[in-house]
């Protein structure tokens, strides 16, 4: 096509490109489908799996309060930082993060989001690009708070499936655990549930319990990944605001 003159090819570009444009659309609209896809195929190939309805019952207690103690987090802990320290309306702040959010819920992996999370702070949460470059990296690498809560709470669930009586003090351990397995896991899919590994050896569980909740863990993780994703844009906003108070602190007179 480009040793022939552009008038001879021109009617077959035309159609490429229009081909081209219908693909580009259609893969627009399966990525607007594609979470809901994730999540259902997944719940379904659990029902399939479960290995009894007892087991299934304790696994959706257990994804319950997971879900439940994310929501907690984002929607309790993190509007309060944004209100009290961030100084911003907490609509306003999960309005402008929820694209990030979205494309964290549908590749699991906070590294995937990174450029969507550093867009969103720049373009909608109007946070320094000195601020934003420095604190949004190193968020997406140690600080998993959902990681950190769903590991706390899946060690104590194989725990007592597998007929564990953990101690007070074995429990504190779990929490120390978590934290830093949280730190140490990897921004990509699946990291949590490797990590989970030392948890559960700390306290003395075997394992291999992990087993129990693999069925349950990726529309998990992909929750856990949103709220990793949405804490680091909280902590950025802090950030900001702190840093530059201190670059411009009031001077007197000022109102
Ligand atoms: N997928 C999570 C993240 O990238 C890590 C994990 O909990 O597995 O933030």
């Amino acid at each position: 096509m480009i040793l022939l003159p552009a008038k001879q090819i021109e009617t077959l570009k035309n159609v490429l490109d229009t081909g081209n444009a219908i693909i580009l659309k259609i893969v627009d609209i399966m990525m607007m489908f594609a979470p809901y896809g994730v999540v259902f195929a997944l719940i379904v190939t659990l029902i399939a799996e479960a290995p009894s309805i007892d087991m299934f019952k304790a696994l959706a207690m257990y994804a319950v309060t997971v879900v439940l103690g994310l929501l907690v987090l984002v929607y309790g802990v993190y509007t309060m930082f944004v209100y009290f320290f961030g100084k911003m309306n907490p609509v306003k702040f999960f309005k402008a993060i929820l694209p990030a959010q979205l494309l964290g819920f549908s590749t699991s992996s906070s590294a995937a989001t990174l450029p969507a999370t550093m867009e969103c702070a720049e373009e909608n949460l109007h946070i320094r690009k000195d601020v934003l470059s420095f604190v949004l990296p190193i968020g997406a690498t140690i600080n998993m708070d959902g990681t950190c809560l769903y590991q706390g709470v899946a060690a104590i669930f194989i725990a007592q499936v597998m007929g564990y009586d953990l101690t007070t003090a074995q429990q504190l351990s779990v929490i120390a655990t978590a934290t830093l397995a949280s730190i140490g896991a990897a921004a990509v899919p699946g990291a949590g549930i490797l990590m989970l590994v030392i948890g559960l050896e700390s306290i003395g569980v075997n394992p291999a319990g992990i087993a129990l909740i693999f069925a349950v863990d990726r529309p998990l993780d992909m929750l856990r990944t949103a709220t990793d994703v949405s804490g680091d844009s909280m902590v950025a906003l802090l950030m900001n605001r702190f840093s530059t108070a201190k670059a411009n602190p009031p001077q007197i007179g000022d109102k």
